[in-house]
């Protein structure tokens, strides 16, 4: 049995938002888990995966080339943003059509119907 996981291909949404996030999901917080050399501080209460702070934002942890083959060298440790960002496959997400749109990539629900 295939999975089908449009998103090892894409990694749009990884270069076309800030990704902000609770100061305290940083590693040099009792409890976070994210890699803090890899963030900067956005204000007092938020901080954001360098890169993604930039009008032509690229998160630091983003391997690949989009639209082609894409990982995330902190998968496993990734904030919370990234783990609630759905792709467009059971239901709609107008945010993930976007992101791949910045890039020349149709809605996954337009890809699975031409496939
Ligand atoms: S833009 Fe959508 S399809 Fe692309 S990596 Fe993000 S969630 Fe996955
Ligand atoms: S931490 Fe990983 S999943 Fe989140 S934006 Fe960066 S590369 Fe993408």
């Amino acid at each position: 049995m295939t999975t089908f996981n449009p998103c090892v291909t894409c990694g749009a949404c990884c270069a076309s938002f800030r990704v902000s996030f609770y100061w305290a999901e940083g590693d040099d917080a009792p409890a976070g888990f994210v890699p803090h050399e890899l963030t900067e501080q956005v204000n007092s209460f938020y901080r954001c995966m360098q890169g993604t702070n930039s009008p032509t934002p690229r998160c630091v942890a983003l391997e690949g080339t989009i639209g082609e083959s894409v990982g995330c060298r902190i998968y496993h440790n990734r904030p919370t943003p990234c783990r609630e960002f759905d792709a467009s496959i059971d239901h709609s997400n107008l945010r993930c059509d976007q992101a791949r749109a910045r890039f020349g990539m149709l809605p996954i629900i337009q890809v699975q119907e031409v496939a």
